[in-house]
C-alpha cells in the first residue's frame, strides 16, 4: 500500500521502522495511525470540495481521542452519535456549535447532556421532541434541532445501506411536515436537515446522485420548516479501497456536483451551509494493525501463521463486520517487506472459532515466529467496533503518530 513506504525490509509508519515502533508501543497487537496522512487526506478533500463546505468527522469510525483531538483541528466539525463520543469531542475541543448528534434510541439523559452543551440534535423520531421540549424548559435553553431524514431512496452501491425503504435511522420523509409542526409548537430552534443514505461507496456518480436527491427532498421539506435552514448535512458514504480490483473514488466529480448544490442552495436557501459527514474517508487508510506470528503449523499442506492478534480486535478485517462474501483486507509481513520469495499462507488470531480469520489463502513473504503481520486500511472500524471481551485475550493498543 502506497501510503506506507518502507525501508530496509521494515514497514514505516510515521517514518518510524515496524519493529522500532513495536518496541515503543511495548506490545503487540496495536494499532498505529500517521497524522501525516491524515492531514494529507483532509487537504485533498479540502482542494477537490467548495471552501464553503463543512466537513465534519463521523468520529464512531475511530474515537481514540487523541485522533479525534488532531482531526477536529482539521475539519469544520465533528458529528457523535452517543453521549460517550460527545464527552470525546468536547475534550478533543470540537467547537460545540459544529457537533451534531445523531443516531437511533437517544436516551433523555443523553439528550439533556446534548443541549447543555450546546450541540446540534438530530432528531429521530416523534419521542425526541418531546423529550428536548422538556429539557429545554428546564435547561432554559432552547434544544438546537435538526430533523434527520429517511429519505425515499438508497445510496446505491454502497457497502451499508442507512436510508431508503423502512429504516431506524431518521424520521421517513413522508412524516417530516408532520414533525416539523411538533417542532415548532415546542419551540425548539430548529436548524435544518440531515440525511444520509449509505456508507463505503466507490462510485462517485452514485455519491453525486445521493447528494442531489438529498438537495431536493431537503428543499421540498424546507418548505414546511418553522425557520429558514442553517445547516443541510448530506451525508457522507465515502468509500475506500479494501480487496483486490477496488480502485480509490475519484473526487473531482463529487466536488464539481457540489459546487453546482453551493450555487442552487445560495439562490434557495440562502442562509444555510451545506455539510458532508465523513468517517471511513478520512481515517480508514491511516491506520495499520500489527499483530505478531506466534506460531507456523502446517495442517493437510495448508500453512497457518497464528498471530497473538484477530477478530477480538479487528472485526472488519476477519469479514464479520457487515461484509456479505469474506474477502482479505490487504495484509504484508511488516518486517520483511520487498521480500521475493513468497508462498501462499492462512493469517489466523489465537480465537477458538475458525471466523478468526486475517488472511485467507493469501501469498505472503516466508514468515517466522516472532514476525510482524500488518493489516493495512484499519484506521476506520477497528478497535471500537471488535468484540474485544471475547475470549479473554489482552486489550490492544492505539498509538498516533
Ligand atoms: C456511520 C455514519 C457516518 C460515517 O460513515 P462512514 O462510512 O464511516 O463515512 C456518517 N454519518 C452517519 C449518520 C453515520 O451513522
Amino acid at each position: 500500500m502506497d501510503q506506507f513506504p518502507h525501508q530496509g525490509g521494515e514497514l514505516l509508519v510515521g517514518g518510524v521502522p515496524l519493529s522500532r515502533l513495536t518496541a515503543r508501543v511495548g506490545q503487540t497487537p496495536y494499532y498505529a495511525y500517521d497524522r501525516s496522512l491524515l492531514r494529507h487526506r483532509v487537504a485533498s478533500l479540502r482542494a477537490a470540495l467548495p471552501a464553503t463546505v463543512k466537513l465534519h468527522y463521523a468520529m464512531k469510525a475511530n474515537p481514540m481521542p487523541a485522533l479525534v483531538g488532531f482531526v477536529a483541528g482539521l475539519v469544520d466539525g465533528v458529528d457523535v452519535a452517543s453521549a460517550g463520543e460527545l464527552a470525546v469531542a468536547l475534550d478533543a475541543g470540537a467547537d460545540p456549535r459544529e457537533i451534531s448528534f445523531a443516531g437511533p434510541g437517544k436516551q433523555a439523559a443523553e439528550l439533556r447532556q446534548a443541549v447543555a452543551a450546546g450541540v446540534l440534535v438530530n432528531i429521530e423520531s416523534f419521542r425526541e421532541v418531546g423529550e428536548l421540549r422538556s429539557i429545554s424548559d428546564q435547561l432554559g435553553v432552547p434544544a438546537r434541532v435538526a430533523v434527520r431524514v429517511n429519505p425515499d431512496f438508497e445510496l446505491k452501491g454502497s457497502g451499508m445501506r442507512m436510508g431508503g425503504g423502512p429504516k431506524q435511522f431518521g424520521v421517513d420523509a413522508e412524516q417530516v411536515p408532520g414533525l416539523l409542526a411538533a417542532i415548532a409548537t415546542a419551540g425548539l430552534a430548529f436548524e435544518g436537515f440531515h440525511l444520509f443514505a449509505g456508507s463505503q461507496n466507490l462510485k462517485a456518480e452514485s455519491i453525486c446522485e445521493a447528494q442531489r436527491k438529498s438537495y431536493e427532498l431537503a428543499l421540498r421539506l424546507a418548505a414546511d420548516a418553522p425557520m429558514p435552514v442553517k445547516f443541510l448535512n448530506l451525508g457522507g458514504g465515502f468509500g475506500i479501497p479494501y480487496f483486490p480490483g477496488e480502485t480509490p473514488l475519484d473526487l473531482a466529480p463529487i466536488g464539481d456536483n457540489l459546487h453546482q448544490l453551493v450555487r442552487q442552495a445560495a439562490r434557495d436557501l440562502p442562509e444555510a451551509s451545506l455539510v458532508v459527514e465523513l468517517g471511513r474517508y478520512i481515517v480508514g487508510e491511516s491506520g495499520v494493525y500489527v499483530c505478531r506470528v506466534v506460531d507456523r503449523k502446517v495442517s493437510r499442506g495448508q500453512i497457518f501463521l497464528v498471530t497473538d492478534g484477530g477478530l477480538h480486535h479487528h472485526l472488519s478485517a476477519s469479514g464479520n463486520f457487515g461484509q456479505v462474501i469474506r474477502k482479505n483486507y490487504p495484509v504484508a509481513i511488516g518486517n520483511r517487506m520487498g521480500d521475493s520469495a513468497t508462498e501462499l499462507v492462512s493469517v489466523v488470531g489465537p480465537l477458538c472459532t475458525p471466523l478468526d480469520l486475517l488472511a485467507d489463502r493469501m501469498a505472503l513473504p516466508v514468515a517466522e515466529v516472532g514476525d510482524l503481520v500488518v493489516v493495512y486500511q484499519s484506521g476506520a472500524y477497528g478497535a471500537s467496533a471488535s468484540p474485544q471481551a471475547f475470549l479473554g485475550h489482552p486489550a490492544v493498543r492505539e498509538v498516533l503518530l
